[in-house]
């Protein structure tokens, strides 16, 4: 399989997503027992997470730009997105994970 990468490593494939943050050339503080990310780092973490939890279930790129299903094509979109769905996905979301995991 060859992956395409344009800002960063994610992709969503049904229920398995896979994220590198890899290109967010994170700054680890090398001091730090626990390779603690940087702030900014860890925020595009998140919200790449979020993201491709949201394709696994079933939701595609959103026209609005504050919303983390907005696709980033470049890295400040991604810090301009919120790590939060809009009203319209959450909806979405909502009758999905209803219709895929109906004890919830
Ligand atoms: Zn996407
Ligand atoms: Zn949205």
């Amino acid at each position: 399989m060859i992956m395409v990468l344009i800002l960063f490593f994610s992709e969503a494939f049904e229920r398995v997503c896979i994220v590198s943050i890899t290109r967010f050339k994170p700054c680890v503080k090398s001091d730090e027992k626990d390779n603690v990310l940087d702030k900014k780092t860890e925020e595009r973490t998140i919200k790449t997470v979020i993201h491709e939890l949201g394709h696994t279930f079933g939701l595609h790129h959103c026209e609005n730009y504050k919303c983390v299903m907005f696709f980033s094509n470049q890295i400040s979109d991604t810090d301009n997105k919120s790590d939060d769905f809009c009203e319209r996905c959450k909806k979405l979301l909502k009758i999905n994970i209803k219709n895929e995991l109906p004890g919830l």
